[in-house]
């Protein structure tokens, strides 16, 4: 699913973003900038050994925030590494991290001139957050940013990599209600 917000791209597909092209790919880090399993092990594991160097010479990345590396041997120029927030139970401010890591995100792509970023579910693995809250989430901060940067026009791409047919699903969905509350159809 595509839609256009100005001159830029939001697109929602099924893959793995570690074959992704995009300028820069998002990787859902911890605060110890450690690497681990899901989406952070696979990156790191594609990548090699340079991005966790670089990683280590970084040192932390609160909860919240986002660090930029070069992309390794990926295909991406650049791994931006974020940070979310581990779900308790949707009242301990982890809507407001999911938000800030997001945007803190999108901020760092446009400091370094990125033109095509691509995100994974942030938080929805080993994190443990709901993905339909998830998604409402993601894309609401996404399609707020883009709206804020319009004149920009820049990144021309954002796209999100869902890893299983239920979390693209739950992503179109959550779109599609978006666009509506927004008044687009
Ligand atoms: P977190 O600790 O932030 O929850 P995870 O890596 O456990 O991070 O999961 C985040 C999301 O990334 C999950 O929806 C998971 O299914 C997805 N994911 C795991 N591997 C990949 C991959 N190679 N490409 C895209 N998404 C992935």
């Amino acid at each position: 699913m595509d839609i256009k917000i100005g001159k830029t791209t939001l697109t929602l597909i099924l893959g793995d973003i570690t074959l992704e092209e995009t300028d820069a790919i998002v990787n859902a880090a911890n605060s110890m900038l450690a690497g681990g399993g899901g989406v952070d092990g696979a990156i790191h594991r594609a990548g090699g050994p340079g991005i966790m160097e670089e990683c280590r010479r970084i040192g932390r990345c609160p909860t919240g925030s986002a660090v930029i590396t070069t992309g390794g041997n990926l295909k991406a120029k650049n791994v931006i590494h974020t940070v979310g927030p581990i779900y308790r139970d949707g009242n301990s401010g982890e809507g407001c991290l999911l938000v800030s890591a997001y945007r803190k995100s999108l901020e760092i792509a446009v400091k370094n001139g990125i033109r095509s970023i691509s995100f994974p579910s942030i938080s929805a693995g080993a994190y443990g957050y709901p993905i339909k809250e998830a998604a409402k989430i993601a894309l609401k901060t996404v399609v707020e940013f883009i709206e804020f940067i319009i004149e920009q026009g820049k990144p021309e791409l954002v796209r999100f990599v869902l890893f299983s047919d239920r979390d693209q699903r739950v992503y179109e969905e959550a779109l599609k209600d978006l666009m509506k509350i927004k008044g687009v159809t």
